[in-house]
């Protein structure tokens, strides 16, 4: 029987993901993932990979909350076996906190992490800007491990890595059966959505080590999250601001308000500075479309605009994206136009 010959553009955590799931789950296609960069050039690298989501407006809640169940129970089956360490996934506690009291005091994903509570009083005092904190346990997943174990892992199941840009998806639609569009913030230029926005990310590595609890402000604007190598701190999110360079009053803001949540870090060592480009999008598009080439439709299934929840929520939308390319290969395609 021939194979269905499938190509997943893109190899960042949303990438290789859906990848993995394509490549273990359908023996009979043969899978090939091309990217401009891989591991560690991708924006998921520099990702500190808590697992953590704010909502996407139009999405159903329900279909959030499977994307986040599936990627954290796929995630902690790895924190709980040897693998672990290679793969770069374990559990993280500490403090969400706010400066005013949300609307919204519990997230939809609450009870999925592991013992989520209202911070007490005592605790709050710690933090005497703040109005109101929650803390829990989640789980950490650094891509800087994670994305060359997921890469081993696509490997073994039969899949092909190809280096290259692509600038037309319709030419790959003429080698190819389905193509899987993982592109994130390229998705802009790629398949032409102008919905897609970069919000840019920068964060500093700092060596602290005798840090172990995360603290996140609620603006998502100030963090400071422990890491196997380095503790993360941040950040920026600056919506449509596409430089990749390091800004110097940015890393001063950052070391400013980090030091101010934790004075400790005054003393730690940085090491290194970092910027990355979340692919911003109102709503992130798991969806699937046709191409029509030379009398064939061929499905174009796209996994982007994760936003800066990609690899919180990249296993639940892998596994949507599977789904859509299965139906895609078992039902009659919608007829070209003529
Ligand atoms: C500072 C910062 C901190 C973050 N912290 C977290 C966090 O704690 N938790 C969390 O869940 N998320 C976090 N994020 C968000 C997360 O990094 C992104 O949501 C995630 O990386 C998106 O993954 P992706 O695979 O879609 O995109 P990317 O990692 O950007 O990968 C895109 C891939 O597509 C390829 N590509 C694009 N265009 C083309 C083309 N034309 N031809 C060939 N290849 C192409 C690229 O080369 C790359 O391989 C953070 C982001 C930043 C910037």
């Amino acid at each position: 029987m021939q194979r269905v010959k499938v190509l997943v553009v893109g190899a960042g955590v949303v990438g290789l993901s859906t990848a993995v799931c394509i490549a273990e789950t359908l023996p009979h296609c043969s899978v090939t993932v091309v990217a401009e960069k891989f591991s560690p050039d991708t924006t998921s690298d520099g990702a500190a990979g808590i697992l953590l989501a704010t909502e996407f407006p139009d999405i159903p809640l329900e279909r959030q909350r499977r994307w986040f169940k599936e990627s954290f129970d796929h995630l902690l089956a790895i924190a709980d076996s040897p693998q672990a360490g290679e793969a770069g996934v374990y559990l993280s506690s500490g403090y969400h906190i706010f400066k005013d009291v949300p609307c919204d005091k519990k997230p939809y994903w609450a009870d999925l992490v592991f013992g989520f509570r209202n911070m007490t009083d005592q605790e709050m005092k710690r933090f005497p800007n703040h109005k109101f904190g929650q803390a829990f346990t989640t789980l950490k997943c650094e891509c800087l491990s994670y994305l060359p174990w997921l890469e081993k892992r696509f490997r073994a199941a039969g899949g092909q890595i190809l280096h290259e840009k692509v600038t037309d998806v319709h030419k790959l639609a003429l080698n190819y059966d389905a193509i899987i569009n993982c592109s994130g913030v390229g998705s802009r230029f790629l398949v032409h959505d102008e919905k897609v926005y970069p919000v840019r990310g920068q964060m500093l590595k700092v060596n602290a080590p005798w840090l172990k609890n995360f603290i996140r402000d609620g603006d998502g604007k100030t963090y400071i999250y422990p890491g196997m190598r380095y503790v993360s701190i941040g950040g920026t999110r600056q919506a449509g601001d596409w430089r990749m360079e390091v800004d110097k009053e940015d890393s001063e803001g950052i070391l400013e308000r980090c030091g101010r949540l934790e004075p400790s870090l005054r003393a730690g060592q940085v090491t290194g500075e970092w910027v990355g480009l979340r692919p911003g999008r109102a709503n992130l598009r798991v969806e699937r479309e046709y191409l029509p080439v030379r009398g064939r439709q061929v499905p174009l299934v796209h996994n982007y605009g994760h936003g800066g929840c990609g690899v919180t929520l990249s296993w639940g939308t892998a596994l949507d994206a599977l789904d859509l390319l299965r139906q895609s290969l078992y039902e009659k395609p919608p007829l070209a136009r003529l």
